[in-house]
Order: structure tokens, then sequence, then C-alpha cells
């Protein structure tokens, strides 16, 4: 029913969106000069038209999309019923390269919790490579230069992630395992503390009905230090996203390469405890990162609407849940009921609305007013709750071009957008890992 409701609004954008862009057309103006002869359709390019042209030769770049497992929830998939970046809507939707995450969520911090969690990110990191060998069409990208060659040979490059140190198993050494294996992107964190840095989404402890402490390590453990400097030594480009704000912050500085933060959003526009705060932005730019805005309704909503909070608030205490929140759906899995979590689910998805492409872009254009446009990119977060209007699956990428073009952004401030910053980046991390022993 989800996927029926979603299905519909995106036709209704793409239809609202053709009229929007055929109502630049010097023809839509004609109310207002009546005297204007009709276009010369030789020579008149519509917007659509024209975002077409500029998303056919640009490098499209997804920072941040998760891997499917057998288990992974049908809700975070496709209307299909398949993955939000399979091959066929990378291709329908002209994605030319695609950060895949071996992510793993929260767990026990014991030996047999990073057992599991090991476990879970071989699982995935296999799932991945995987999808390279059975593709023809996919070709694993380690570098900026192999992502080119890829585009030459018409290949979609796929680049390997990591997300949560809960994978290490408590060794920093860990990270040449996977890097071995051809992962390059490395964040530390997703919701909880670990042994290595702090998140900016503390876990609940259900036992307890207590959230863990704020800080544990007031940013970044001495691991976590390592752990960064490993990977500026391997080249490995580093990822902030999920991190606290001290962590960020102490994590940036450290850094020898610039960072990404591959699905992140703005605080300031919409004040959930992962987004970016103004003085992790400014950091951010100065030391020439990269901030992926990601298409992600949740983290995408003005909670500074007091109805808005309100209607939250209410779902969430019809549903038993505390009324405090670092993003609206939180603890959904504490709900025993299954049929009560869907109930939660389907309220909240109508309290908040599924998101728009026209809001990620006001995320974009803040970054670009705050610290420039070499410092922007896209991460969707598909197939783990990624997914707006218009934007629900790599087939729909146009759209976001779209937009763009709308709001007046260039081919070439788009292309820095879709792919140019990211590569920059990792191309420098790389240059960076050659000069340290
Ligand atoms: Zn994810």
């Amino acid at each position: 029913m989800l996927h029926a409701q979603q299905a519909g609004i995106f036709h209704k954008t793409k239809i609202a969106l053709v009229l929007a862009a055929a109502c630049l057309l010097p023809s839509c103006m004609a109310a207002n000069t009546p005297l204007q002869s009709a276009p010369d359709a030789s020579t008149t390019e519509t917007l659509v038209q024209k975002a077409e042209r500029i998303h056919a030769r640009t490098l499209v770049l997804d920072a941040h999309a998760d891997i499917v497992l057998p288990e992974t929830s049908k809700t975070y998939l496709a209307s299909d019923g398949l993955s939000k970046v399979d091959p066929s809507k990378l291709r329908a939707g002209k994605v030319g390269a695609v950060v895949m995450s071996v992510a793993v969520g929260p767990g026990p911090r014991t030996k047999v919790g990073n057992a599991i969690a090991i476990e879970e990110a071989n699982a995935k990191l296999s799932v991945a490579q995987k999808l390279a060998s059975d593709h023809d069409e996919i070709a694993v990208a380690t570098s900026a230069s192999e992502m080119l060659q890829n585009r030459k040979n018409n290949h979609i490059s796929l680049i390997l992630g990591f997300q949560n140190a809960r994978a290490l198993g408590g060794d920093a050494e860990a990270l040449d395992r996977y890097y071995n294996q051809g992962i390059r992107v490395f964040g530390l964190n997703h919701m909880g503390h670990n042994d290595f840095s702090d998140s900016s989404r503390p876990l609940y402890i259900a036992e307890k009905k207590d959230y863990e402490v704020a800080e544990e390590h007031g940013g970044l453990s001495k691991l976590g230090v390592a752990a960064i400097q490993r990977i500026n030594a391997l080249g490995g480009l580093i990822d902030v996203s999920q991190m606290s704000k001290a962590a960020t912050l102490q994590t940036i500085k450290l850094s020898k390469a610039p960072v990404i933060a591959s699905h992140s959003n703005v605080r300031a526009l919409s004040n959930v405890s992962r987004n970016l705060s103004d003085e992790e932005i400014d950091a951010m730019g100065k030391t020439g990162g990269v901030i992926h805005v990601a298409s992600f309704g949740a983290y995408l909503i003005d909670l500074s609407d007091p109805a808005l909070l309100a209607a939250i608030r209410k779902v969430r205490v019809d549903h038993d849940l505390p009324e405090a929140y670092s993003y609206p759906y939180e603890l959904y899995w504490e709900i025993p009921d299954l049929e009560k979590r869907t109930s939660f689910l389907m309220s909240m998805r109508d309290t908040i609305g599924p998101g728009s492409i026209d809001r990620m872009i006001d995320h974009i254009d803040f970054i670009v007013k705050r610290i420039g446009i070499d410092h922007v990119g896209i991460g969707t977060d598909f197939n783990h709750g990624g997914g707006v209007a218009g934007f629900n699956d790599a087939s729909e990428a146009m759209n976001v071009t779209a937009g763009l073009v709308k709001r007046g952004y260039t081919a070439d401030q788009i292309a820095k957008i879709w792919s140019g910053n990211f590569m920059r980046v990792f191309a420098e991390a790389e240059r960076v890992g050659k000069t340290i022993d």
C-alpha cells in the first residue's frame, strides 16, 4: 500500500514537473506578451529536454545506498520488490556510479555481538561483489580514475563503502582487510556509540527503557583516532555521516585528506540529530570536504513547524512510544505488535509526507550558499529508508537533475553536484594515502 501511494505521488510529481517546465517556454508566457509568435521548435529547448541533455552527459553518482540481503525488509525496497539500485534501475536512471555500503546496524558490544557484525559485513560484501561479477555492465571502481575508465567502457561503477566500526571487532587494523577487498569509503558510525566513536543517534536500551549516554567518548576514542589515521594511510575516503557532532569535528581536524558526509542533511533546515550543524558544515567547507544530501523524507522535514511537531508527537504517543525522538520514526522497532508497528509507520508517513526533490534542493542550496558549489553532492540511502516523491529509486534520477536545472544550476555545477566533487576528494584521499608511510 505504501508503494502504491508512493507511485501515485511520483506520477503526480512528474506531471507537475513537466507542467512547471513547460511553463518556462515562451508559449506559456504568451499571456504577458500577446504579440509573441510561436516558438521555433527546432531551437527552443524545454527545461526537461535541457535537463535530459545535461543528465545524459553527466556522470551521475549516488554516494550512499545500502546492500540488500535476503532478510532486508521489503519496505526498504522498490515497488517491484527489488533493490532500488539494481542494474536495470541504474541504467534506466542513467546513474553511472553508486557507493554501496557494507553497513551493519547496532548490536551488543560483546565478542559474540562483534562476530555477528563481522558476519553481516561479510555477507553484504559478498552480495556487492557478486553484483559486479554477475553483471557485465557493473564494474567495481577502487579509485576516481577507475570511475572514469568504467565510464569510458560504458560500465556502471560500483564503489564499496563501509559503515559502522562494530564490524572491525575492536581492531583498527581490520580496516586493511576491508580495504584489500575493495572497500574505499569508510564511516565509523551507525546508530549507537561503538568502541571507536560516538554516534549522532544514541541507542535506546529496551531493558532500561532509556537511551545510552549522549556521549561516551566525547567524540572519537583512542581506537577511533587510530582508525582515522589508518584510513588516511590506506588512501580511503572518510565518511562522517552519523557521527556525533564532536566526533565529526574531531575527524575533520584529524584527517589529512578532505572527508565526505555520504548521506547527511542540514540541521538548520531539518533539526534532526544526524543532520549537520552549521559548525560542521563550515568545517567541511574549509577542509575541502563534500556533504551529500540525502533523499530521506524524515531527515528533510521542517521540525520548526509547531503543527507538524504536535502531529508527530501525537502519532508517537498514540502508539505508546516516547514523545522525544531524534527522528520521527525512532523506536518503531520497539513496538512489539506487528499490526501496531505497521499502523505507526503508516500514520507517521502520512503525517510527515514522503519528502520532495524540492526540499532536497533546499538543502543543497543552503550548503552551496554557505560553503560553495564544490562541497555538495547527493547520497540517497536507497534500500534503507531513502526515497522521496519523484526520486524513489535510481531510475528516477533525472527528476533531480530537472529540479536542479529549474533552480538555475548550470551544467557544470550539476556535474560537480552529481559526481565531480566526490571524485575530487576520492582522488585526493588516494593521493594523501601515498604520502603516508
Ligand atoms: Zn544507509
